[in-house]
């Protein structure tokens, strides 16, 4: 056991105040206090930050909605706006994890939830995300849920959100408040790839705390989908999951997104490809060229070949789903 200390701050500046490179924000605890127990983290004080007024869920002046970072999965899942006007929040919020963890897991924490890689957990191991330039021992071993697009020689782990594939897609942004003051982040600027820093995970420094995530007006509601593909039905992390979203002038698709989980260090978006699907009707063989495209810098490690071909046909799912199947063109690619 390694001694830590416990404070409860009153205020998010008071906590911000407090905060630092040996301290931790602790909010549902279902990620964190795992990290602790195996030794993975060791914080010298844990600030908990359930006391904080960040419960809420309220519109925005533009149309949109904000979700405090308190807000807890379970809550988020079933709130009716999410419901109605974000059923991909919704769906992708629900694939993950199991109703104890959804109702204990914060908005906040979700965000900032650890890989899954087995080696991170494992301290007889090296690992340069745990100990930076230690090594990588899943490059040349067990591989077979890490990343196929955007991994370094450094590292090859996977982002293992399920709400964050959705909130990538809906071009969400993040509300951070740390000692120099507030600031926005854009979703697809939020986590980062691994490069030379694989310890980092995200852009924030030790002293910021997330606020809230601000959802743009509700555009794809009609014509959204989440497909999570994983070992077993309820309880396990994505190997792939898509969070796709339409949106159509007439029988043309007028706008596109997709992202993508279980591939990368982050959510994994490309607008380049997206582009590609504006002005074009739905059908199969669309969906299966852009799938082609989104996969094309694919770089399979020695047990994940399967996930490329697997990404693909779940993007083309994915994107039928969305569209409406029984409206959509079935040519064959
Ligand atoms: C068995 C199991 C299965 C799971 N399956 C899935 C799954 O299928 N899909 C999925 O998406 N997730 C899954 N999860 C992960 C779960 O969703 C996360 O553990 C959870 O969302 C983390 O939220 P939390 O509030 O408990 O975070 P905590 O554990 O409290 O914190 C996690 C990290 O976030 C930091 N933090 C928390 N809140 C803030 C804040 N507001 N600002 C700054 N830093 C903050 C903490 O310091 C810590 O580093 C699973 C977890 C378990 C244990
Ligand atoms: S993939 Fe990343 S997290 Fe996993 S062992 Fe390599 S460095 Fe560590």
């Amino acid at each position: 056991m390694t001694p830590f200390s416990y404070c409860r701050p009153a205020s998010v500046s008071e906590a911000v105040n407090m905060a630092d490179e040996s301290t931790r924000f602790i909010a549902g605890g279902t990620n964190l206090v795992d990290l602790m127990k195996e030794n993975v983290v060791n914080p010298q004080r844990l600030i908990d930050i359930t006391a904080l007024d960040l419960h809420g869920i309220e519109p925005t002046a533009n149309g949109g909605v904000l979700i405090g970072a308190l807000v807890s999965n379970a809550d988020l899942a079933w709130n009716a706006v999410i419901e109605q006007h974000y059923p991909l929040l919704s769906q992708a919020i629900l694939a993950g994890a199991s109703p104890q963890l959804r109702n204990m897991a914060s908005t906040g924490g979700n965000l900032l939830q650890r890989t899954r890689c087995y080696y991170f957990y494992d301290t007889g191991t090296p690992c340069n995300k745990r100990e930076p330039g230690s090594g990588c021992p899943a490059r040349s071993g067990l591989n077979r849920i890490h990343a196929i697009l955007g991994a370094s020689d450094t590292c090859v782990a996977t982002h293992p959100s399920d709400m964050c594939v959705a909130l990538a897609a809906l071009d969400a942004v993040v509300h951070v408040q740390g000692r120099a003051g507030t600031r926005l982040i854009p979703f697809a600027d939020f986590h980062r790839l691994p490069g030379n820093t694989p310890e980092r995970d995200n852009q924030l420094s030790a002293d910021e705390l997330i606020t809230a995530i601000e959802l743009p007006p509700a555009e794809f509601a009609q014509h959204s989908h989440y497909l999570k593909i994983r070992d077993r039905a309820s309880y396990a992390f994505a190997l792939v999951s898509v969070a796709a979203a339409l949106k159509f002038d007439g029988d043309v698709i007028q706008e596109a997104r997709v992202a993508l989980g279980g591939v990368a260090h982050k959510p994994w978006r490309d607008t380049a490809v997206e582009k590609t699907l504006q002005g074009q009707r739905a059908s199969h063989a669309l969906f299966a060229r852009a799938a082609q495209a989104w996969l094309q810098m694919a770089k399979p490690l020695s047990h994940n070949a399967f996930k490329v071909e697997l990404a693909k046909r779940a993007i083309v799912r994915a994107l039928s789903e969305a569209a409406g199947d029984a409206s959509i063109q079935r040519t064959t690619p």
